[in-house]
């Protein structure tokens, strides 16, 4: 398509243009396997010669064209489906880091990523140097080195919800000749495109809003196609290098911007096989054509709830960055003037039992260990994902005793304030 398609057009129309007589609706391609004529189209295949379908771990049509429409959100030049949040955010430093490596990372992420950074990468052999989000372009070069392969951050860090500094952080990247990898989860491209800030790469847990509707578990990875390997050549050898395992193909001279993609998925995804199942492909499309209508609704009613709870007398704190008086406001309204996402965290006045009370309280908005789909819902992080931890090591963890997550969701906004308000005052 020649004509510049708005984010609204392509949620509902990328990826899957069907030709004559083909299913307008993108199928299923329920088949592990693929067939060909001769064995000589198979192995030209195998030696990534040409390019083709012949087993769904490397490459799946449906798979491909739910990642096309998200590249084409995020405005890059190629995409993969991972069959979660955490094997994106694992393949996308691997990818570019071994062991021996190191990277930097802002402190400010969602807990499984913290782990799969400071003690499953460690374990084989590739070290992280976590910096505050906040911290200056000063601190932030301080902690990188000679083998420093990447910059890594959340746009809004869950749970903590702080603002990421999309350019400060791609202006160090740069200048240290990595690339900026961005965790895009929360606000979604209709909300932010960390590519128009300088990011390199994003990620995402596709489980959340683009998926919206707490059906499957995936994830994404995205290549701008900006960042120039070559130029950097010695700091990644898997791009710039031969492949011995590709008849000493090398991605960047073969690939060009499709190189960073094309090694994850012929190289990784080979190997390590965490592909999305077409299945669960299809239903996340389903759920990108409507993220454009879905997210502005999530950011108003999530707009209103945090108002209502700034007002209230039993409420003690609110955290949500759409706030005049949040810490993250003004980088909110720079990245994200448009909203930021759902999601607000708060306390209350009693501290942890009176938390406790409010969720048991709570009548059709649901505790759930989940965030970011369509229903309201709520965790209580000290009786539940954190619960081991002293209320001494959770303030130390940055999640107060009596912090409550609120994913607002897209019911009603009275309906929702009323079931916050029946429970506040039960
Ligand atoms: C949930 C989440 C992940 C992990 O994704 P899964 O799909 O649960 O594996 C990673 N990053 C962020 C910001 C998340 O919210």
């Amino acid at each position: 398509m020649s004509q510049k398609l708005n984010l609204e057009t392509l949620c509902v129309q990328a990826g899957w243009t069907p030709k004559k007589g083909e299913p307008r609706v993108l199928p299923i391609y329920q088949s592990t396997t693929f067939k060909y004529d001769t064995s000589e189209q198979m192995a030209r295949l195998f030696d990534l010669e040409d390019s083709g379908y012949f087993y769904t771990r490397l490459q799946n049509p449906t798979n491909d064209a739910v990642a096309a429409k998200i590249a084409a959100l995020e405005g890059g030049v190629a995409a993969m489906l991972t069959s979660s949040g955490q094997a994106a955010n694992f393949y996308a430093i691997f990818n570019i880091c071994q062991a021996g490596d190191h990277f930097v990372c802002s402190s400010a992420i969602y807990g499984g990523t913290f782990n799969l950074f400071a003690v499953t990468l460690k374990k084989l052999g590739i070290e992280v140097t976590f910096i505050s989000p906040d911290a200056s372009e000063e601190e932030i070069n301080a902690a990188f080195k000679p083998n420093t392969k990447a910059l890594f951050g959340e746009t809004i860090s869950n749970p903590s919800l702080e603002v990421l500094d999309i350019e400060k952080f791609a202006r160090v990247a740069h200048k240290n000749g990595v690339p900026l990898i961005v965790d895009n989860t929360f606000p979604t491209p209709i909300n932010c495109r960390p590519f128009e800030w300088g990011a390199d790469i994003v990620v995402h847990s596709t489980t959340k809003y683009m998926d919206g509707h707490a059906t499957c578990v995936g994830g994404c990875i995205i290549d701008s196609g900006n960042f120039d390997w070559d130029k950097y050549a010695d700091k990644f050898p898997g791009l710039c290098t031969p492949d011995e395992s590709y008849h000493g193909l090398t991605y960047t001279k073969a690939f060009g911007k499709g190189a960073y993609i094309t090694k994850a998925t012929a190289q990784l995804m080979r190997d390590l096989g965490s592909i999305q199942s077409p299945q669960n492909a299809f239903l996340l499309n389903i759920g990108l054509e409507t993220l454009h209508l879905r997210m502005p609704r999530h950011c108003s009613n999530a707009q209103k709830v945090a108002e209502y709870l700034s007002n209230n007398d039993k409420v003690a704190w609110v955290n949500y960055c759409g706030l005049p008086d949040n810490k993250y406001y003004e980088l909110a309204k720079k990245y994200m003037p448009n909203g930021s996402c759902g999601v607000i965290s708060f306390g209350l006045k009693g501290g942890r039992d009176e938390s406790i009370k409010f969720m048991d309280s709570l009548k059709f908005v649901a505790i759930v260990t989940h965030v970011a789909d369509a229903r309201t819902c709520v965790l209580h992080p000290a009786s539940h994902t954190h619960r081991q931890l002293s209320d001494e090591q959770l303030i130390e963890a940055g999640v107060r005793p009596d912090l409550i997550r609120l994913s607002v969701g897209i019911e009603n906004i009275d309906d929702i304030i009323a079931d916050i308000e029946q429970a506040l005052n039960a």
